[in-house]
C-alpha cells in the first residue's frame, strides 16, 4: 500500500500526458477531472486539506473508469481507478450519492438488479453455465443468438440471470461495497448451487467484477468466467460451428474498454469478423486505445457521460462504415445512434 501511495504521489506531480487519453478530459475539456489532478485531489483529501468534499466526491465520479489512463502509464504497475473506487466507497460511506445513481440504487434496492428486472431466467442443464447478465436479459436480439450459437454447437449450458440475480457492478461503480459484498455473496453461493465447471457471460464488466473484484471483497466464484466471444472462437476453432461468408462488406469494431484494456481480447473478435468474410475499417481510437461509451452507470454525471456517448460515436461515424459491431451489451445499447449489432447477432446470422 505505501508504494501505491507513492505512487499517488508520483502520479499527482506527473506531467499528466495520459489526459489525452482519458475521455473525460476530452469530453469535458476540464482539468480538474484529469487523472493527475484527480491524484493531487486524493492527496489533499488524505491529508485533510479540503474543505469542499462534495465538490470533491463529484470529482471521482467524473471517471468512466475505463483504463485508457492506466493503458498510457508511465508507470507499469498504477491503477488510479483502484483509488478512485476507494474514495467513491468513501463519498457512499458519507452519504454521497451523485443524481445519476440515485435511481440505479433504488432499484437494486427494490429489485436486487439496476433495471428493475422481475423476470428470471432458469433453465438447461449442463457443465457449463450461461449467466444472463442485465443488460443481455434486455436485449432479446443478443441473447437469443447467444442461444442460437450453443444450439447449433450442442453445448448444454445451465442458463441463468434476471430478477435479483446480478453480479453488483452499478453498486460497486456507486461505491456502496457492503451492498456490492452482498451480491458477490449470492453469485457464489448461486454458482456453487449450479455446480458448473465453467461459466460464459456476454458482458465484459461481469467478468471483471467476478474475478477481480470479487476477490478484493473476499469471494471467489470458483470457476473460471470467460466470454462468450471466446467460447465462440474455440467452438469455431474446434470444428463445431461453420459461418457462410459474406461478400464485399466492410464493418467498424468498436472495442469495448473492459474487454480491450483489462481481459485484453483484441484480436479474437477481428479474427471472428474476418472469418465471416468482413473487411474492418479501424476507427482512429483503436484496440487499447480506442474510447470509452461512456457506460451507463460508471459516471456519476449524466452530461459528461452524454460527451462522451457523442465523442465516441463521432469517431466510429468517422470510419463512414455502413455497419458497426461490438461484445457488450452496454456498448450498443449506448451507442445506439449507429444501430450497432453485438458479435453473437453478426455470428447468428452467419451459422449455416
Ligand atoms: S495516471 Fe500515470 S501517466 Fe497519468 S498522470 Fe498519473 S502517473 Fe502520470
Ligand atoms: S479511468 Fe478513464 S475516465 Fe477515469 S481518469 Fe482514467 S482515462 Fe479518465
Amino acid at each position: 500500500m505505501k508504494k501505491q501511495l507513492n505512487r499517488l504521489i508520483d502520479c499527482s506531480m506527473c506531467p499528466n500526458m495520459c489526459k489525452f487519453s482519458c475521455p473525460v478530459y476530452l469530453a469535458t475539456g476540464s482539468e480538474t477531472f484529469t487523472p493527475q489532478k484527480k491524484a493531487r485531489l486524493i492527496l489533499y483529501r488524505e491529508k485533510n486539506l479540503l474543505e469542499d468534499n462534495d465538490g470533491f466526491f463529484d470529482t471521482v465520479f467524473q471517471c468512466a473508469l475505463c483504463g485508457s489512463c492506466v493503458v498510457n502509464c508511465q508507470y507499469d504497475d498504477f491503477d488510479i481507478r483502484d483509488f478512485i473506487t476507494n474514495e467513491r466507497s468513501i463519498a457512499f460511506e458519507k452519504g454521497f450519492v451523485p443524481p445519476l445513481m440515485e435511481k440505479v440504487l433504488e432499484n437494486f434496492n427494490k429489485f436486487g438488479n439496476p433495471s428493475g428486472e422481475r423476470e428470471t431466467i432458469d433453465k438447461g442443464e449442463g457443465e457449463i453455465g450461461f449467466f444472463v447478465s442485465c443488460n443481455t436479459f434486455k436485449d432479446k436480439s443478443i441473447l437469443s443468438a447467444t442461444e442460437k450459437i450453443l444450439n447449433k454447437a450442442h453445448v448444454d449450458v445451465k442458463e441463468f440471470g434476471g430478477g435479483d440475480i446480478c453480479c453488483g457492478a452499478p453498486l460497486f461503480f456507486a461505491g456502496d461495497m457492503d451492498g456490492f459484498k452482498k451480491k458477490a455473496e449470492q453469485m457464489e453461493k448461486l454458482i456453487k448451487e449450479k455446480g458448473v465447471k465453467r461459466i460464459i457471460t456476454n458482458c465484459p464488466t461481469c467478468i471483471k467484477m467476478m474475478k477481480k473484484h470479487y476477490a478484493e471483497v473476499g469471494v471467489s466464484i470458483g470457476v473460471d468466467i470467460v466470454h462468450t466471444l471466446t467460447f465462440t472462437k474455440e467452438l469455431i476453432d474446434e470444428g463445431k460451428l461453420s459461418l457462410k461468408k459474406v461478400e464485399n462488406k466492410s464493418i467498424t469494431y468498436h472495442d469495448p474498454c473492459i474487454l480491450a484494456k483489462d481481459l485484453d481480447i483484441l484480436e479474437i473478435p477481428r479474427t471472428i469478423l474476418k472469418n465471416i468474410g468482413y473487411s474492418l475499417r479501424e476507427p482512429a481510437y483503436t484496440g487499447k486505445d480506442a474510447h470509452c461509451c461512456g457506460g451507463k452507470t460508471k459516471v456519476g454525471d449524466r452530461n459528461t457521460r452524454d460527451a462522451i456517448s457523442s465523442m465516441r460515436e463521432n469517431e466510429l461515424k468517422e470510419t463512414k462504415a455502413p455497419e458497426y459491431v461490438s461484445a457488450c451489451p452496454t456498448c450498443k445499447d449506448v451507442l445506439k445512434s449507429l444501430q450497432m449489432k453485438d458479435i453473437a447477432e453478426i455470428v447468428g446470422e452467419a451459422l449455416e
